[in-house]
């Protein structure tokens, strides 16, 4: 089976990838700092001369990624004929401020993941990439990871052994009275759907929000598009990264490897 991904009911247009990077434009503009109208003017240049920035603040240039990437990927994950999973690592000790994102060595968190990975006994391949979404709440940037997986027994055995480790190391949730749960797994069923998520880049804000209905309260949380500082922040950071970088592998078999992996100075679409 051949993947079309721009088939995909939800996959992003080039039309609303172009919107996306105008209104990341307006925001960069108006922030009034350097470093933001450079990341705009080539914004700017890619949606209106069409010179790819391949920026990972891009809309278009991650969507034309993501669009032929996966077609590939999808093709090698389907040809392996086993079941896969999305594990979701969240990293609550290492919640941050807006000065944080910048800071923050994502090297060094990488190889943190990859010690835990390999302590716990996972079987490749695993893939994903790292997110930081903003919790309005306690005002900070919480960075997760979202990993791609085989659901296999020795996978499932060492699943119970990193749930066990995150919760000892990331125990406290960044917003009092809520309990932190650093870890999930589902299982993926739609291959486009599930596979296509960890490679969005697409950091958001996250507000909580509380109803009562007949004396019951609901709990929960909503995701938005980031504006302003916190926008400004996230597509800094985003340009300052390589995709290689925002990429977590581990174990790669030869043929997603070879997908996956590139030197991002080639030109790959
Ligand atoms: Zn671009």
């Amino acid at each position: 089976m051949n993947y079309s991904i721009s088939s995909w009911s939800e996959f992003e247009s080039h039309k609303d990838a172009v919107k996306e990077n105008k209104r990341r434009i307006k925001w960069l503009e108006k922030s009034g700092e350097n470093a933001c109208w450079e990341l705009a003017s080539r914004l700017r240049e890619c949606i209106e001369d069409q010179i790819e920035c391949r920026s990972l603040a891009c809309k278009v240039c991650n969507r034309n990624y993501r669009e032929k990437m996966l077609s590939q990927l999808l093709c090698e994950i389907e040809a392996s004929d086993q079941q896969w999973q999305m594990i979701t690592l969240i990293d609550y000790e290492y919640a941050c401020s807006n000065k944080g994102p910048k800071s923050f060595d994502l090297g060094r968190s990488k190889d943190n993941l990859r010690k835990a990975i390999s302590r716990s006994h996972f079987e490749g391949p695993i893939f994903g990439c790292i997110e930081f979404d903003y919790h309005d709440d306690p005002k900070l940037w919480l960075p997760h990871y979202h990993l791609i997986s085989t659901r296999t027994a020795a996978n499932d055995c060492a699943y119970k052994k990193l749930k066990k480790f995150y919760k000892s190391k990331s125990a406290k949730h960044i917003r009092d009275g809520v309990i932190a749960k650093p870890t999930h797994r589902r299982d993926i069923s739609e291959f486009i759907e599930g596979v296509s998520y960890p490679y969005k880049i697409m950091w958001r804000k996250v507000v909580s929000f509380e109803t009562k209905h007949d004396k019951r309260t609901r709990k929960g949380t909503k995701k938005y598009a980031l504006k302003g500082t916190q926008l400004c922040i996230s597509l800094l950071k985003l340009d300052s990264i390589s995709r290689r970088q925002i990429q977590f592998t581990y174990n790669l078999t030869k043929p997603i490897k070879g997908i996956l992996v590139r030197d991002t100075r080639r030109r790959y679409w």
